[in-house]
């Protein structure tokens, strides 16, 4: 199986806060990766000091086998990693379509962007395609802060698959989205994963949105992996019956 993602033994303390504490585990190409724990565990923090938010405190990160420890978000998004945040990025004033364009613009690090509002430059196809993936044809014109929370959640995961997408990593894509919408993110976030190859890491808490649509799951406690395997052996792991499932 070929790794894109290796996170080898990363560690991002805030002064005596061990937020993560020596993390591994590899990405597979093609994968969709859970990542589970408890509030405070540590995720989002990974996150940061995977994709260049945070210069971690120790251990290295290596892209298709090349170290990209602390590279700068920019320069990861010109490669094709991008992510979500787990509060909303979207600019509430431009459209559905502007926003993904200008996603897009972000990626490839035209930072004019945000001052001069979306110019087209040949994205305007590649933001047609992801809102066919995302289903929304018929919001595309609409101002994205006219949409309902769920729908601006999708159009959020919409514009971090904007970047390529060889790696995206969700953080919550779910948070706060009704069951409708839960079901039709899982369907197209699985739409894109086997129709484009993308590969991505999903952090959620609910568990049925992360058993159904992963193929691996990473269980994180206390800001080290306490368990990784399929969703059936994560569910019958005692250890994380215990620190997690049980609660
Ligand atoms: P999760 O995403 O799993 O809920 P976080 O990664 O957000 O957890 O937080 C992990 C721990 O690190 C928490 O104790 C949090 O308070 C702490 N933390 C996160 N970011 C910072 C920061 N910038 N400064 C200090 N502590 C932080
Ligand atoms: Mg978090």
């Amino acid at each position: 199986m070929t790794k894109v993602l290796e996170i080898h033994g990363i560690k991002k303390h805030f002064g005596g806060i061990r937020a993560v504490d020596g993390v591994s585990f590899d990405v597979n190409k093609g994968e969709i990766l859970g990542l589970i724990g408890p509030n405070g565990c540590g995720k989002s923090t990974l996150f940061n000091a995977v994709l260049g938010q945070l210069e971690p405190t120790a251990g290295r990160v290596m892209l298709d086998g090349h170290d990209i420890t602390g590279m700068r978000p920019a320069r990861l998004s010109r490669l094709g990693v991008s992510r979500t945040f787990q509060l909303l990025q979207v600019f509430p004033e431009m459209s559905v379509r502007e926003n993904l364009i200008l996603a897009g613009q972000e990626h490839r690090g035209t930072m004019v962007s945000r001052l001069f509002g979306p110019r087209d430059a040949g994205l305007g196809e590649a933001a047609d395609r992801m809102i066919a993936f995302f289903k929304m044809s018929h919001l595309a014109g609409e101002k994205a802060g006219g949409l309902s929370y769920g729908q601006q959640k999708l159009l959020d995961a919409a514009m971090a698959f904007m970047a390529g997408p060889r790696l995206v990593l969700l953080d919550e894509p779910a948070g706060g989205v009704n069951l409708t919408m839960l079901g039709a993110l899982k369907e197209r976030l699985r739409a894109i994963n086997s129709e484009l190859g993308a590969t991505f890491v999903v952090i959620e808490h609910n568990m049925e949105f992360v058993m159904s649509l992963c193929q691996r799951v990473v269980v994180m406690a206390e800001g080290r992996v306490l368990a990784i395997g399929t969703p059936a052996e994560i569910r019958a792991n005692p250890a994380v019956i215990d620190a997690y499932l049980g609660h």
